[in-house]
């Protein structure tokens, strides 16, 4: 139930892990990590991330997200650990919340070819990303959000992409804006050790971040947030 995104020129995979390790209390039966290099490569298991040890040295990119569960669909285990990728395993996704409508999605997204991976409600989202990409993910990812119902806070990353797309309904999410790199996460503990800046999101925001800033829409018009200076420590 927590998840924390980084893009910037740092190795990824260490601000992501920690970052999971002060989202831990929000969830914790399993764990998981993409991160973006040339291509894709994703670690995650269930169980703890502060028992993951070396697991997650591998992971090579200066952008990568990552999840820690709290599941509700589907058991704790490896398979049903986020994050979850479509059938190219081209596009990875991260999710707190419940998809309400995923058995329906799923049944149709089957019948149109799809091979699930999980019993999660949330793999629904990596194949419907799959079928609508055209080269713009922050357009796409706005697409599928009407077909879901339910509380989300989704990252998604996709093979190509300097970018980390994201967005929000009904479930937390928070922006980090710091020197030439962003992050977001589910609440401010694991963005304040990177920076100070954050902002709060509103439902039905969509996101895109890159290396040189970000930018907010909701309803498919752009719109401006207030950046908040976090003042106190952890
Ligand atoms: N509903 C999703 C699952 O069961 C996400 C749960 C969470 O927020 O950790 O995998």
């Amino acid at each position: 139930c927590g998840i924390v995104g980084y893009i910037g020129r740092r190795p990824a995979q260490a601000i992501v892990t920690e970052g999971l390790k002060r989202l831990e209390y929000r969830g914790y039966d399993s764990f998981g990590v993409a991160t973006l290099d040339t291509v894709i490569t994703i670690t995650k298991k269930s169980g703890r991330i502060s028992d993951a040890g070396g697991s997650l040295a591998g992971l090579k990119g200066s952008i990568g997200i990552g999840h820690t569960r709290w599941a509700t669909h589907g058991e704790p285990n490896d398979r049903n650990a986020h994050p979850h990728l479509d059938c190219a395993e081209r596009i990875a996704v991260v999710h707190n919340g419940i998809i309400e409508n995923y058995a329906e999605l799923r049944r149709e997204l089957t019948e149109r070819g799809h091979t699930f991976r999980s019993e999660t409600d949330t793999e629904v989202i990596a194949h419907l990303v799959e079928e609508r990409y055209d080269g713009d993910l922050l357009a796409t990812l706005e697409e599928i959000i009407p077909l879901l119902s339910g509380s989300f806070a989704i990252l998604l990353l996709a093979e190509g992409e300097d970018r980390i797309v994201a967005a929000r309904m009904a479930s937390p999410l928070v922006i980090g804006i710091g020197d030439r790199e962003l992050l977001a996460a589910s609440d401010v503990t694991p963005l304040i050790e990177n920076t100070r800046r954050v902002i709060y999101l509103e439902d039905g925001d969509s996101v895109e971040l890159t290396r040189n800033g970000y930018r907010i829409r909701n309803g498919g018009m752009p719109v401006e947030r207030e950046i908040t200076e976090v003042d106190w420590d952890i």
